[in-house]
């Protein structure tokens, strides 16, 4: 009988190059940002337990380890994620970019304890951490996510699914066309290639849900898996969905997308609020100073990281304001934010998710149209 796999090896590698294409040429990933600063990091063991080069989970503390992704070296994980275990349960956290990345974290679970894996979470529906969740599933472990995780999914992602391709980025070329600047233009392009990206990927999975939805209302959920406290708690800020794990007494949390370290944080969704992501921030600010905070992207931080992003978000809202008394209009704040000095090292996922998003916030923040 004839072989009928969809993709050969060749096949996938050569759509994993052109992947690492897009985004270069897009300028969307620098490539050493992510890949570099995880030596020295005195928060975790500097030894990973595995190392697959897109990814490396390391030991935080007994029982909680982080998986830190490296983009430099495939999107097969593309997010951060980690899990915490006790004498009797573990929790894994994130799905991951693709099934092949939630599988990878949860093999290196295996790795490090006995523990029964009695639940997965997701600490929101964004693309790059839920287009693996079908591992779940499929390994009969219960999934956690916040309530609206699975609408929000359908909505962004199911509506991408067998959808015409040409006409779903026209919107997108046509920016290109359209651009009044050489900057505006280089934008729209690096848009273009995320979004493609998302598109395809979307196309390659199935999409799964959590069958624990998690009512922010009945929040925080105290976890017990024979070892430390837990809590699971819900935040605004990033995508209207956000869910943090804490293990208060080790003073650790997995912060989702509420933490970019070292990096521009995504900002373009349509329930992403930057004065409740900024309000967020300085709860997490007020939390112990010997915090360890595990980003959704980039290098474990301390409340250095924290302090960092809010000198960030201060920036974007100070360049916002400005150019807003200025009467510069939306259409082109959006492009001409400036990256300052201090951020110049952070890599930025593509312009319109991440700056031009926060504008069109900021300005609808400002009351400005
Ligand atoms: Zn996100």
């Amino acid at each position: 009988m004839k072989s009928v796999a969809p993709f050969t090896r060749r096949q996938f590698l050569s759509d994993a190059s052109r992947l690492s294409a897009l985004y270069a040429l897009a300028g969307a990933v620098p490539l050493p940002a992510f890949s570099s600063s995880f030596a020295g990091n005195s928060r975790m063991d500097q030894t990973p337990i595995v190392d697959e080069g897109y990814a490396a989970v390391y030991k935080v503390t007994d029982g909680i380890y982080a998986t830190i992704s490296n983009t430099s070296k495939g999107f097969t994980t593309i997010c951060n994620g980690g899990f915490l275990f006790g004498k009797d349960a573990g929790l894994v956290l994130e799905g991951f970019g693709t099934p092949m990345g939630s599988h990878f974290q949860l093999d290196a679970y295996h790795k490090v304890t006995q523990a029964p894996v009695t639940g997965a979470l997701v600490t929101h529906y964004h693309f790059d951490h839920t287009m693996g969740n079908a591992t779940y599933g499929a390994n009969s472990i219960q999934f956690w996510g916040h309530a609206n995780v699975a609408k929000r999914m359908m909505e962004s992602y199911g509506s991408m699914q067998g959808a015409d391709r040409a006409a779903f980025l026209a919107p997108s070329e046509k920016r290109i066309q359209n651009a009044n600047s050489d900057v505006a233009k280089r934008h729209a392009q690096g848009d273009l290639g995320a979004i493609s990206n998302v598109f395809d990927m979307a196309n390659k999975t199935s999409l799964a849900f959590p069958n624990r939805p998690l009512d922010p209302a009945k929040l925080p959920l105290h976890v017990d898996l024979g070892h430390f406290p837990i809590s699971v708690e819900h935040f605004p800020g990033h995508s209207g969905t956000d869910i943090i794990v804490r293990a208060p007494e080790q003073k650790v949390v997995f912060a989702g997308d509420l933490v970019f370290s070292q990096s521009y944080p995504a900002c373009f969704d349509e329930q992403c609020t930057m004065s409740g992501w900024r309000n967020t921030l300085k709860t997490f600010a007020s939390w112990d100073k010997d915090t360890t905070f595990v980003p959704g992207h980039g290098p474990v931080c301390g409340q250095d990281g924290i302090q960092n992003l809010r000198d960030l978000f201060d920036d974007l809202g100070e360049q916002a304001e400005k150019m807003h008394k200025a009467g510069v209009p939306l259409s082109d704040a959006f492009d001409q934010y400036v990256i300052p000095e201090k951020f110049k090292t952070y890599p930025v996922f593509a312009w319109g998710f991440c700056i031009g998003g926060a504008m069109a916030k900021l300005y609808a923040e400002m009351g400005a149209h």
